[in-house]
């Protein structure tokens, strides 16, 4: 099965668990959870800074950081790196003691202490084993609100609604206030203060 990284490199998907024949993107309910839930994260961190660089920038100087290209980890504990970052990432995480916090809800705070540490990759730190990936030609994500339209064309009667937290796909009773813009709900992606 061909892997994917669809919006930003990092996240690798089966391309017959996301995509159809006709190279649409399948209707959520038939995505199994798991890329289900990367899925809908990654809608969400499109356009979201690079960590190391609000790191060093903070909130007030937010427009210098570089927009995210690169996102690794487990989803709400991922960490969002730009090209320039990423080799720094990749260090701490093979030679400073990073893969041990992988999977745990530590992960991505551990990268930040480490880098706020002033911790670095050497200067010509390698080891990037898919540098020849054009972000540029990465595949889009759907909007949020577009995922649940189409989630919604395959049921008559009822309506579904997507958790955003946990990718689960939940029925909404018909009597059921209707739910907030999905756009409206907060992910709670934190970012520390120095
Ligand atoms: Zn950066």
């Amino acid at each position: 099965m061909a892997k994917v990284s669809i919006g930003l490199r990092g996240w690798r998907f089966d391309e017959e668990e996301v995509f159809t024949d006709e190279g649409e993107f399948r209707p959520l309910d038939s995505v199994p959870e798991e890329t289900r839930k990367r899925l809908i994260r990654l809608t969400y961190l499109q356009e979201k800074p690079c960590d190391a660089c609000y790191l060093i920038h903070g909130e007030a100087e937010k427009r210098r950081c570089n927009q995210a290209e690169i996102v690794y980890g487990e989803p709400m504990e991922e960490v969002l790196l730009c090209s320039e970052h990423e080799a720094d990432f990749l260090y701490w995480f093979r030679e400073a003691g990073g893969s041990e916090a992988a999977g745990t809800e530590t992960f991505r705070d551990r990268f930040h202490e480490w880098f706020l540490d002033g911790n670095r990759a050497p200067e010509g730190y390698g080891g990037l084993d898919h540098v020849d990936t054009d972000p540029d030609t990465l595949p889009t994500p759907p909007e949020p609100a577009e995922l649940n339209r189409r989630l919604n064309e395959n049921y008559e009667g009822e309506r579904k609604r997507i958790d955003l937290r946990t990718g689960e796909i939940k029925t909404v009773e018909d009597d059921e206030e209707d739910e907030p813009s999905l756009g409206d709900v907060d992910l709670g992606r934190e970012y520390p203060t120095k």
